[in-house]
């Protein structure tokens, strides 16, 4: 039967009495009292008898409610799907088209550009959608989470999505997690989607938000706090009388940069403000269906009273003592309130002028974030000060758009010199072309988006990018400077001087969204056709990885060892090679384009160890595929961090690699690695990083006795002729053992 895709009001109930009664299960057997993350994550179990619950060490087998896909990461994980040779997706799924559209000359012209440009992507993501019964939205119709909080989720939910940020719909209380293509294959073929049962950090917030202060500023602290690494394998869940201070799109905000904590997801309890939003975009019976549900939608009282007895962190963020930050450059954990910027501007030597501020994004374009940049906007406007510099507003949907033009705020943006981009991600995603600034030409831009790792915005290695609230975004851009505190300083223009108010705004329009009309294609099913060029440079089916022949990986080059900060963006690209997603041989040759050569410090390349020449490294992966070597990539902490793309997996798979060592992974490109079936594993004693050397031979032995908790030996061999023997660990379960040995998880699903 076809699955639907809308979230009905039966579906949900339908959720609500499926988690009540697993449940019911899990508290005979654990006997005391849930936190609502476990409540959502434990009420989705595919088997609560039987289910292993060791916090931080268990694999948990999950129902998800929902798949969504975005167009970059779909392509993939719809081929994928395709491969296994399934009629339908078991699941209601969406994919949205919204990451490959440039930002350029403004959203009319752009979308021109994008429609020609992709064309053959969209009409492969239309026609599959439409064909395996999955929702499909535009392009230019918004960012697949702003439209999955307008659509989709609800409280209590389980989602999967393939995107970074799936974790916005925690703002509607959903456990919503980022995952790579292959996990949204798994899921839409009707597998249970597995995940470690995560740990607990639980975030208390007291007080209430006011004055310049804004929920961004939560979690921007939050990851001054907690760093980039601080939420890995963990849900962060908040609690206290803080949380009904917020809207619920400013709960979103938060749970959505809960990414940059690399947490698994991040969710808030229901309240009335979820219920307003519910309400205002028209799902009212979903508002009364989870009022009547509140036990399964928040923590237990004793958890909220105890919370030291049931997380296993705690912290304190006193929302009244709350100060606008900023974060940046180049990490999302460089945080400050503003009122310290200006001393470390000078210190530090940071380019003071402001070249371009741009807000939006999914993160930041609720009709609350654009009512309250709007606010800043038009006082400026009073003495005179308009933007002198590029300012681009990416709203989130065409929902958003239509509502902020028809109630004044995109005319305030207008007026202050704004350039208004496509409903898409643009230069959140490094879609952006520039011409105010030459290719590294040193610069500041202030963005209200959520990642901030060199180039990604532009491609340009010296763009130093902070991130903050779109109203002070917009306060700083006004001022032209990023020295400027819009709570201490004066805004000075033609007709005078003016100390800004704090801005005011409502965070629900009082006339109701205007819904978009235009921009959803129903499926078909079964009668539409698949359009895949077999000329595509940019699609191309996929064949199977060949399966692990049962031997030891012995004397293995080292292809790469990666210094430092290594994210998927260093492994695998996006900007022009977003273009080839769907096309797993061409997207190839981007492999490791931004890692950092650990012996060399050159970044992108390194030296093949067979001719001694250096080149990019997927050009020296290919040479040694061709000559019938293995090889290895040795990584630093936190290995593959960043977003879920599963490219960063399956093209070191493609060219050949054996295995991935590292002294820590980032979760989701740890699974993805598992999932391609290369060995993802770390060191016992991370100092054995510094072991490895340029021309060593590397082998892994006595594979054939991988177990679960059975540490693997690594044999050195050094240019020199000496060796030695390490210990590496892993996380493999019996399961995921299985996926190696079928030479990719994909593999087993297709013998299964
Ligand atoms: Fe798009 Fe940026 Fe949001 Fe990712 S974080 S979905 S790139 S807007």
């Amino acid at each position: 039967m076809a699955s639907k895709i809308e979230t009905t009001p039966d579906m949900v109930q339908n959720v609500y009495k499926k988690t009540a009664e697993r449940l019911a299960v899990v508290r005979n057997r654990l006997n005391r009292p849930l936190t609502l993350a476990e409540k959502i994550l434990f009420g989705h179990l595919d088997d609560p008898q039987n289910q292993e619950l060791v916090r931080g060490e268990s694999f948990l087998l999950l129902r998800p409610d929902r798949v969504a896909m975005q167009d970059a990461t779909a392509q993939m994980a719809l081929l994928q799907f395709m491969l296994a040779g399934k009629d339908e997706a078991a699941v209601p799924s969406t994919v949205h088209c919204d990451h490959l559209i440039q930002a350029y000359k403004g959203a009319g012209a752009d979308m021109t550009v994008a429609n020609a440009t992709n064309k053959e992507v969209y009409d492969f993501l239309a026609t599959a959608s439409s064909r395996y019964n999955i929702g499909f939205w535009k392009p230019g119709a918004g960012i697949i989470h702003q439209v999955i909080l307008e659509n989709y989720a609800f409280p209590g939910g389980l989602m999967i999505g393939t995107d970074s940020h799936t974790p916005n719909a925690g703002g509607l209380g959903m456990c919503a997690v980022g995952v790579g293509g292959s996990d949204a294959s798994d899921v839409m073929v009707g597998l249970p989607w597995e995940v470690k049962n995560p740990k607990l950090i639980g975030v208390h917030l007291k007080g209430k938000l006011g004055g310049w202060a804004s929920a961004k500023d939560v979690i921007l602290k939050l990851c001054g706090m907690l760093t980039v690494k601080g939420g890995t394998d963990k849900v962060v869940e908040y609690f206290g009388e803080g949380t009904s201070s917020i809207s619920c799109t400013g709960k979103a905000t938060i749970t959505n940069m809960g990414a940059e904590l690399g947490a698994t997801c991040s969710v808030f309890p229901y309240d009335e403000r979820m219920g307003a939003y519910l309400k205002s975009t028209g799902r009212d019976q979903l508002a009364a269906i989870a009022d009547g549900h509140k036990d399964i939608l928040s923590a237990d009282a004793d958890v909220v009273a105890n919370p030291g007895k049931y997380f296993d962190e705690v912290y304190e963020i006193d929302l009244s003592a709350l100060e606008p930050h900023l974060v940046g450059p180049h990490t999302p954990d460089l945080a400050r309130p503003i009122s310290a910027l200006k001393k470390e501007v000078a210190e530090k030597g940071y380019t003071v002028k402001i070249s371009s501020a741009l807000i939006g994004s999914c993160t930041n374009s609720s009709y609350e974030d654009i009512g309250r940049a709007a606010f800043v906007a038009k006082q400026a406007m009073e003495v005179g000060v308009k933007m002198t510099s590029p300012f681009l507003v990416s709203p989130g949907s065409t929902q958003i758009q239509n509502t902020i033009e028809r109630d004044g705020q995109m005319a305030t943006f207008n007026e202050v010199g704004a350039t208004v981009l496509a409903n898409a991600c643009g230069p959140c995603i490094g879609q952006w072309k520039r011409d105010d600034i030459k290719a590294g030409e040193k610069n500041t831009i202030v963005t209200s988006f959520n990642r901030n790792f060199r180039a990604r915005n532009d491609a340009n290695p010296e763009t130093l990018a902070f991130i903050a609230s779109p109203e002070i975004v917009m306060a700083l851009g006004l001022a032209g400077r990023l020295d400027f505190n819009p709570a201490t300083d004066e805004l000075e223009g033609p007709k005078g001087k003016i100390k800004l108010q704090a801005p005011v705004a409502p965070e629900l329009p009082a006339k109701g969204f205007i819904a978009d009309t235009e921009g959803y294609q129903k499926p078909a099913g079964a009668t539409a056709q698949v359009a895949v060029n077999p000329s595509s440079d940019r699609l191309q089916l996929l064949s199977p990885f060949t399966k692990w022949d049962g031997k030891d990986f012995v004397d293995q080059l080292v292809l790469a060892k990666a210094k430092g900060k290594c994210t998927t963006d260093h492994i695998s690209p996006g900007g022009k090679w977003l273009n080839y997603r769907g096309h797993l041989d061409n997207i190839s040759n981007n492999m490791l384009l931004g890692a950092d050569n650990a012996f060399t410090g050159e970044i992108g390349k390194g030296k093949n160890q067979l001719t001694g020449e250096t080149a990019e490294f997927a050009q020296v992966a290919r040479a040694y595929q061709k000559a019938g070597k293995g090889w290895v990539i040795i990584g630093d902490e936190n290995y593959g961090e960043g977003s879920s793309r599963e490219h960063a997996a399956m093209c070191p798979r493609h060219l050949g690699a054996s295995a991935v060592i590292t002294k820590s992974f980032a979760r989701i490109h740890e699974t993805n690695l598992k999932k391609q079936g290369v060995l993802a594993l770390t060191f016992v004693n991370p100092k054995d990083y510094d072991k490895v050397q340029e021309a060593d031979r590397v082998s892994l032995v006595d594979l054939k006795d991988l177990a679960p908790g059975k540490n693997v030996k690594m044999n050195i061999k050094h240019a020199d002729g000496s060796s030695e023997t390490i210990e590496l660990k892993h996380t493999y379960n019996a399961e995921q053992l299985k996926w190696f040995r079928a030479g990719s998880a994909l593999n087993l699903i297709r013998g299964l």
